[in-house]
């Protein structure tokens, strides 16, 4: 965006109601709703929103727990419009602050930031604006604010808040932790009359009260919306070939969908993007192995290309709020539900219906026991892991609502939900003791009479009586336990193994091959004296979801559209990649699906019908409107209504 915001908004989209002295007096909320709807073109706060911009344009610090794609952004960029001043917000990901300073600057913000990707003039241009008063929000970097210079200069500016963008950064217990966030206690310290908000979509109680702690947020008041994402459909299914099974899903129901597949290693990741590549889908690798251009690029082809599947590790993702990412894969089970419901996370949150799909097998758990078996740090860390894995597990072989799973492991009590797959298509347990007394009895003749130990596929091969050459080599043939399993196929007994193993009746041994051992548990279904309920495994990968998604090209955001509306989607959706090709902007950035959506339904006729449309503020209106209408007028509907 080159174009002068300045004339557009000669005083910014702010429009500072402050005083000289810099102290903001307590606004009326009424111009941060005029805020919302003249420059982000919303009707209306949602949520919590109104209660968090209240505080903090009273001059409140706060702690935002919300989650991905609850709309955090405007708890902060409207009180900055509103109260006097700049808002300094700190972020660590620089790579994605040009695209947050455009999408500002396309509904006419003055935003601009401040990192190591800017020569020397660049940053003294943007210093020299922030001191003359000319900028509504500024990013900055957590290691600018490391620099006494960086100190001198907020002091010298009139700065209206702080917001601490992903602040479970600062968090130890965290999986993102930065160095540089523990600085940003000093904020506090220097400038403690200036409202502090700090922001995050991780979930856990012991997380947020770390932020507090180091970010010396005592004082704050606390906002904890609802996690729940309705419009994400959970799915998990067992994993057979999960490649295929992910093509399979990617085109019978996300064809010319953006999404993300992640997976556990590098090799995977690359191995995937090549297999999707091959089969005629827009894919692209992305993982700490590549090399930094490489992984800008594709990151910014993800970002301002429609319809890209980024295949990736979980070095992939934090803060691209591309809001129209249909789907989120993992092909590879998660180490925890609090990675996983961050990951699945960044699908749709432009709330339009989405999938976040899971493949796991046996496999999994077995790779997983070992890899905290084998990784460094205490016995204390290793439990931690492994809680971690079990609350994974426990997700993954739930008979009931996954979100209600969910919801419950952050804290939150809810009923079923209707969107998941077990609410779908529900699941039944059977009655597994006598199966699990096969599998169990197997290990421990093993190793009671001849002391040896072994994998699940060998077991599994004894139980179903198979005389390969090693059951022949090792005369497992002899046996009593040999050939009693042949009521049930391969597949089911490793779904047997898997379920045993993710409840915790079987364990894997320490020794590096993945041999199974009996825990003490064990022993009380070995005697009878517990019973074992499993999930009955159904042919559950094929199945298309019920929710009435269709494979057309526009995928999730053109559900439920009439033929005539989504053709109309179709046409807004090309319009837009072209506008934004022309400005090197994220699609996004011009409109979003769900703004697409509207208009292709309400069909306005006029600037004045087409500025009630959710997402079109004063600034888009002049930037596109005319072009947005010219894409309707030229898209007659087939029979006029
Ligand atoms: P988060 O940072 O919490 O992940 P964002 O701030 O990116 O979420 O918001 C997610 C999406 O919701 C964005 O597309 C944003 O424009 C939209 N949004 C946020 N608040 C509102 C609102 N009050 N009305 C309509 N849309 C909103
Ligand atoms: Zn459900």
């Amino acid at each position: 965006m080159n174009s002068s915001p300045a004339a557009v908004a000669p005083q910014g989209a702010g429009g500072a109601v402050g005083n000289a002295s810099g102290t903001a007096p307590a606004a009326p909320l009424g111009s941060a709703l005029e805020r919302l709807r003249r420059v982000f073109g919303y009707d209306a706060f949602r949520g919590d929103q109104e209660e968090i911009i209240e505080h903090v344009i009273a001059g409140g610090d706060a702690l935002v727990l919300m989650p991905t794609g609850g709309g955090k952004s405007l708890c902060y960029q409207v009180p900055a419009l509103v109260r006097n001043g700049t808002g300094v917000v700190i972020s660590p990901l620089i790579a994605l602050m040009q695209d947050q300073v455009d999408a500002l600057r396309a509904v006419g913000v003055r935003a601009e930031y401040l990192n190591s990707t800017q020569s020397v003039e660049e940053s003294r241009d943007v210093e020299r604006r922030l001191l003359a008063g000319e900028i509504d929000l500024l990013y900055l970097a957590p290691e600018r604010l490391i620099l006494e210079r960086t100190r001198q200069l907020l002091d010298r500016a009139t700065v209206s808040l702080y917001a601490i963008d992903e602040a479970h950064c600062v968090s130890q217990w965290g999986h993102d932790f930065r160095k540089d966030y523990l600085a940003l206690s000093l904020l506090a310290d220097r400038w403690p009359d200036i409202p502090r908000i700090a922001l995050t979509a991780t979930a856990t109680r012991a997380t947020a009260a770390d932020i507090v702690a180091r970010l010396k947020l005592e004082g704050a008041r606390t906002f904890v919306s609802s996690f729940d994402r309705p419009n994400i459909q959970y799915r998990i299914v067992s994993k057979d070939e999960p490649r295929k099974q992910l093509l399979d899903l990617l085109r019978t129901q996300h064809a010319g969908d953006a999404g993300i597949v992640y997976c556990l290693s590098r090799a995977t990741v690359d191995k995937t993007a090549k297999f999707l590549s091959d089969s005629g889908i827009p894919a692209l690798p992305y993982h700490a192995g590549l090399d930094a251009a490489t992984r800008s690029a594709h990151q910014s082809r993800f970002l301002r290309e429609d319809g890209i599947v980024m295949c990736a590790t979980i070095a992939f993702g934090m803060g691209i709020d591309k809001p129209d990412v249909r789907f989120v894969a993992h092909i590879d089970l998660p180490k925890s539900v609090e990675g996983y419901y961050q990951e699945t996370g960044r699908a749709g949150r432009d709330g339009l219906p989405s999938t976040a799909w899971l493949a796991y097998g046996l496999q999994d758990v077995v790779q997983q026991r070992r890899m905290i078996d084998e990784s460094e740090g205490d016995l204390a860390h290793r439990r931690r892991l492994s809680a971690h894995l079990d609350a994974m597990l426990a997700l993954c072989e739930t008979i009931d609502c996954r979100r209600v799973q969910l919801l419950d492991y952050f804290g939150e009590r809810s009923t079923p939900c209707g969107n998941c797959d077990t609410c779908l298509e529900p699941v039944a347990g059977w009655d597994g003791t006598v199966a699990a007394q096969k599998v169990l009895s197997a290990v421990v003749r093993l190793h009671r009479e001849r002391n040896q130990r072994f994998g699940a596929g060998h077991i599994i091969d004894i139980l179903r009586g198979k005389r390969t050459p090693r059951v022949e080599q090792q005369k497992h043939d002899t046996l009593t336990v040999f050939g009693v399993g042949q009521d049930l196929a391969e597949a089911q007994w490793r779904g047997v193994v898997r379920q045993l193993l993710a409840q915790g009746l079987l364990a894997v041994n320490d020794d590096g091959y993945g041999t199974l051992v009996l825990t003490e548990a064990s022993a009380e279904v070995l005697s009878g004296r517990r019973s074992v309920t499993l999930r009955a495994e159904a042919e559950r990968t094929r199945r298309p979801s019920t929710n009435g998604r269709t494979s057309r090209s526009a995928g999730g955001a053109a559900v439920d559209l009439s033929p005539d509306a989504a053709d109309l989607f179709e046409r807004l959706r090309a319009w837009r990649a072209a506008e934004a090709r022309e400005q090197g902007m994220p699609a996004y950035i011009v409109f979003g699906d769900a703004t697409l959506r509207e208009i292709a339904t309400a069909r306005p006729a006029s600037l004045g019908d087409l500025s009630v449309i959710g997402g079109v503020g004063q600034k888009k209106l002049e930037s596109y409107g005319e072009g947005v209408l010219a894409v309707v007028a030229a898209t007659p509907p087939e029979r006029p209504a």
